[in-house]
């Protein structure tokens, strides 16, 4: 009996070294408001040209994600991160990195967002569609949320993928979607990240999720971290879950995969107007929703969380 207790107190001091401990005030330590403005202003910036592939605004801020990844140890999910398509006889590219060495052996978690506006318009006054809500900021999540993972180690292997082409039809996340169901990763799940920078109407600190009831994603989320993720009536009544890049993922592998956001239609009047700018995002909030949302994801994948379908989709 004696060895027995002495055996099971070993496994379980073992058992209780590989979790991480993940603690929310490391986490809003490492996510900080300096790093999430410097993101967000370089990638909505006029440089930028409102990131389309036409007139090279794209190219130059996917250049940015790839060495942001690189000086943080982010490792290349395909060769030079790029995941390549053409959309409208252009060549395109989705930004894939992975957190640690890639195991096809093991279950992956995909984080997303697109990277990609709308470009430049010819009319008078402002022309560059900049895309700051739409979706500097959830690429600034995704790039945010990346660095804080890095720097530990998972059971899961976990993906970091910033989509071209989603303003043309989700067609980056469609061509990513396709090509890893080819190369047979084992997806888990995938969090999609779109428009972060206005508070939420229901409350500060808060997102929802396109999708709520397709999957106990939410209430696993929830369970970390009380009221973060919110039902919207609208998300449902508009079908959000099939107008970002998270249906291409559904699609192919009929897995959770599911969108965050903070735009309710009600708190954002710039939603594809040229004057989606920087200096309009409330970054105290947005900061704060990242860093839980890291948080977030971070005790999900300590844990192994097993999310799974409830419904189907109508
Ligand atoms: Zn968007």
């Amino acid at each position: 009996m004696k060895k027995i207790s002495v055996i099971v107190l070993l496994a379980s001091l073992l058992i209780g070294c590989k979790t991480e401990n993940i603690g929310l005030d490391e986490v809003r330590e490492a996510i900080s408001l300096e790093e999430t403005k410097t993101i967000l202003f370089t990638l909505a910036s006029d440089d930028m040209k409102g990131r389309d592939s036409k007139n090279g605004g794209y190219a130059k801020a996917a250049g940015f994600v790839e060495d942001y990844f690189q000086k943080h140890n982010i490792q290349p999910f395909y060769p030079a991160y790029r995941d390549s398509l053409m959309t409208d006889s252009l060549w395109s590219y989705n930004v894939v990195g992975s957190i640690g060495k890639y195991d096809p052996n093991k279950k992956t978690v995909l984080i997303g967002a697109h990277l990609d506006h709308i470009g430049i318009k010819e009319q008078e006054g402002d022309s560059i569609y900049n895309g700051a809500n739409d979706n500097a900021t959830g690429s600034t999540a995704v790039l945010q949320i990346a660095r804080f993972l890095s720097q530990k180690k998972w059971k899961q292997n976990v993906v970091v993928a910033l989509f071209a082409d989603e303003e043309k039809g989700l067609k980056g996340a469609y061509h990513l979607a396709e090509r890893m169901k080819k190369e047979q990763v084992d997806l888990a799940y995938m969090v999609n990240f779109e428009m972060l920078g206005i508070t939420l109407t229901t409350g500060a600190n808060q997102v929802y999720m396109t999708g709520y009831n397709l999957s106990d994603m939410a209430d696993k989320m929830n369970a970390f971290s009380p009221n973060f993720v919110q039902f919207l009536p609208q998300a449902k009544e508009y079908n959000l879950f099939r107008r970002s890049d998270n249906y291409a993922f559904y699609e192919a592998f009929g897995v959770p995969a599911q969108t965050l956001s903070t735009f309710d239609f009600k708190n954002y009047g710039h939603y594809h107007k040229a004057g989606d700018e920087a200096e309009k995002m409330e970054v105290d909030n947005m900061n704060t929703v990242i860093g839980t949302a890291a948080y977030t994801i971070a005790k999900l994948l300590d844990k192994e969380v097993n999310i799974e379908m409830k419904e189907k989709e109508e």
